[in-house]
C-alpha cells in the first residue's frame, strides 16, 4: 500500500515546505474524495491516484502537478466540482485537472481510423494548452497499464492497442524514454504474448551469458578511466528492454547473434570533453567494430537524445556496446522533457542549460522542435527566466497551431496560418499547386484561418502551375512567401 511517504520520497526536487504542504493538501484532499471507491483489484481507488503522483515525482515533475496526479480522477469520479477544486488549489491546478478530464471524455465511436486521430487531435490540442496534461496522462496511462491484468480480456485489448498506438509514440516525442519503454513492454505483453514470451526467452539465456564478460569489462574500464584521471559519475551495465529487442530481431531474421547493443557499458562522464576522451580510452582499450561508432552529441537524435554510442570486442572478444553520456544527457534520455523541471530548479537557469550547451553556444542542428519553439517564445516574449519557472507555465505553443493532414500527420504553424501556408509546410510543389482546401470535410477560401487541431486537406491540380500573386497578401509564413517570390522571379526570367 503507498502513502503520502512514497510520493515524498520519490520527489526528485527539493522538498521545501510549500511543496510539502501542497502536495499533502492534495493528498487528504483526494482521499476524502475517492473514500469507498474501489479498483477492479479490489484496492481502494485512492491508491491509483497515489501511483500516478508518484510516477510524475519519479521523473521530476514539481509539486502542482504531483498535486494535480493526485486529484486527477477527482471532478470525474466523485461528487466535487472543479469549483470546489478552484477553490481549494487555484486555478492553474484545477486548470490541470479539466485538461485531464477532458481528454478522459473520449469515447471509442466510428471507425478505428477516427478514433486514433481524434484521440491524437485532442492530446496535441492539451498539449498546446498545458504540457503538464499530457505528462500526467502518461503517469496515468502507465499506472492503468501495470495493473490492466484485473480488466476483462477485450478490455485488455482496447486499452494496450491504444497505448501502443498513443501513448508510446506520445512519450517518445516528449522524450520521456523511461516511461516510453515500459509502456511498449506491458502493452506489447497483451498484444502479443506469444512473442513477448519467445523474446523474453531470448534476453534471459542472453543476459546469463553475458553477465560474466559484461562485469568484467566495467571493472577494467573503470580502472582504464580512473588512470587517465576521468572522473566517472557512474559505470553500469545496461540491457535493452524487451519491446525494442523484438523490433531489431525482426529485423534482423530474429536472429540475436546480429544484434549489437543488447547488453551496453553506459559510462557517465561530467562534460562533453569527456565523453571524446573516454571514447579514445575505450578504443585504445578495445577494439572498436568498423562503422559502429556513433556520434549523437554532435549530431543529436530527431527528438533530442545525445550520447555517443560504438561497438567494442570487449572481454574475451564478446561484441559489447558502450554508450557515454554526461548526466544532463542522461536526464534528458530518460526524462525528456521533465527533466527540465529538475535542470531549472537545480541550476537556476532553464535557459542556461537549453541554450548555451556546451558545445560553445552552437546549437545542434536537429535539436526538438519543442526546444526551439521555447527559444522563440522567449525571444517573442522577453520575460526572465524565473518568472517563467515560477509559474512553470509552459505554454511555449501558445502561438503555434497544429494543423492536421488527412493522413494524420501534424503540421505546426504560427497562429492565423492560411491553407496556402499549410501546403507549402507540405511541399513547395503542393503550395504551387494547390487550387482549394477544404477544413474538417468543409470548403473554406484560401485566406482561411486555420485553427488548432482542424484537419486541412489541399486540393491540387495535377498540372505544373505557378504561385498566385494574390497569396502574398494574406500568407503568414516566410517559407511560403519566399517560395512563391522565388516561383514568380523565375517565371518572369524565364519569358
Ligand atoms: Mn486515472
Amino acid at each position: 500500500m503507498l502513502t503520502l511517504n512514497d510520493i515524498y520520497h520519490s520527489f526528485r526536487l527539493p522538498l521545501t515546505p510549500r511543496r510539502k504542504d501542497l502536495i499533502a493538501k492534495a493528498y487528504s484532499f483526494a482521499e476524502n474524495a475517492h473514500r469507498g471507491q474501489k479498483r477492479r483489484s479490489g484496492e481502494d481507488y485512492f491508491q491509483h491516484s497515489i501511483a500516478t503522483a508518484k510516477i510524475l515525482a519519479e521523473i521530476g515533475m514539481g509539486s502542482k502537478t504531483v498535486a494535480a496526479g493526485l486529484l486527477h480522477d477527482v471532478p470525474e469520479d466523485t461528487s466535487v466540482t472543479l469549483i470546489e477544486l478552484e477553490e481549494n488549489f487555484g486555478k492553474e491546478i484545477a486548470q490541470i485537472v479539466e485538461g485531464i478530464t477532458k481528454l478522459g471524455k473520449i469515447k471509442l465511436r466510428g471507425n478505428k481510423e477516427e478514433y486514433f486521430l481524434e484521440n491524437l487531435r485532442k492530446m496535441f490540442l492539451a498539449m498546446a494548452a498545458d504540457i503538464r496534461v499530457v505528462i500526467i496522462k502518461l503517469a496515468d496511462r502507465l499506472h492503468n497499464m501495470r495493473t490492466l491484468q484485473y480488466n476483462p480480456p477485450e478490455k485488455q485489448q482496447r486499452i494496450a492497442k491504444e497505448t501502443m498506438e498513443i501513448y508510446v509514440p506520445l512519450a517518445n516525442r516528449l522524450g520521456i524514454g523511461e516511461i516510453k519503454g515500459e509502456l511498449a513492454d506491458l502493452s506489447f505483453q497483451y498484444l502479443d504474448p506469444q512473442n513477448y514470451q519467445k523474446t523474453e526467452n531470448l534476453r534471459n539465456q542472453y543476459y546469463k551469458q553475458a553477465e560474466t564478460y559484461l562485469k568484467k569489462g566495467i571493472k577494467e574500464l573503470k580502472k582504464e578511466l580512473k588512470k587517465h584521471g576521468i572522473n566517472t559519475i557512474e559505470i553500469y551495465g545496461r540491457t535493452k528492454r524487451t519491446y525494442s529487442l523484438f523490433l531489431k530481431l525482426q529485423r534482423h531474421d530474429m536472429n540475436i547473434n546480429r544484434i549489437f547493443d543488447l547488453v551496453a557499458i553506459r559510462i557517465i562522464v561530467p562534460e562533453v570533453v569527456d565523453c571524446y576522451e573516454t571514447l579514445g580510452i575505450v578504443h585504445e582499450k578495445y577494439r572498436p567494430m568498423i562503422g559502429r561508432i556513433k556520434d549523437y552529441i554532435s549530431l543529436p537524435k530527431p527528438n533530442g537524445y545525445q550520447s555517443i554510442h560504438t561497438t567494442i570486442f570487449g572481454p574475451e572478444g564478446k561484441i559489447l556496446e558502450v554508450q557515454i553520456r554526461t548526466p544532463k544527457m542522461h536526464q534528458e534520455a530518460e526524462f525528456g522533457i521533465a527533466a527540465h523541471w529538475i535542470y531549472s530548479e537545480k541550476e537556476q537557469s532553464l535557459w542556461k542549460n537549453v541554450f548555451n550547451r556546451k558545445h560553445k553556444g552552437k546549437v545542434p542542428e536537429k535539436e526538438i522542435q519543442w526546444v526551439k519553439q521555447l527559444r522563440d517564445w522567449q525571444k517573442e516574449i522577453g520575460r526572465d527566466d524565473k518568472e517563467f519557472i515560477e509559474g512553470l507555465k509552459i505554454d511555449f505553443f501558445k502561438n503555434r497551431i497544429f494543423a492536421l493532414t488527412p493522413l494524420g500527420d501534424i503540421i505546426d504553424l504560427p497562429e492565423d496560418a492560411t491553407p496556402i501556408d499549410f501546403a507549402y509546410a507540405i511541399h513547395t510543389e503542393i503550395g504551387h499547386r494547390t487550387t482549394g482546401a477544404k477544413v474538417n470535410g468543409k470548403m473554406v477560401p484560401l485566406d482561411y484561418k486555420i485553427k488548432n487541431g482542424e484537419i486541412v486537406e489541399i486540393l491540387t491540380t495535377k498540372k505544373k502551375k505557378l504561385p498566385n500573386r494574390n497569396w502574398l497578401y494574406f500568407i503568414k509564413t516566410s517559407a511560403a512567401r519566399s517560395h512563391i517570390r522565388r516561383a514568380l522571379r523565375e517565371s518572369q526570367e524565364n519569358i
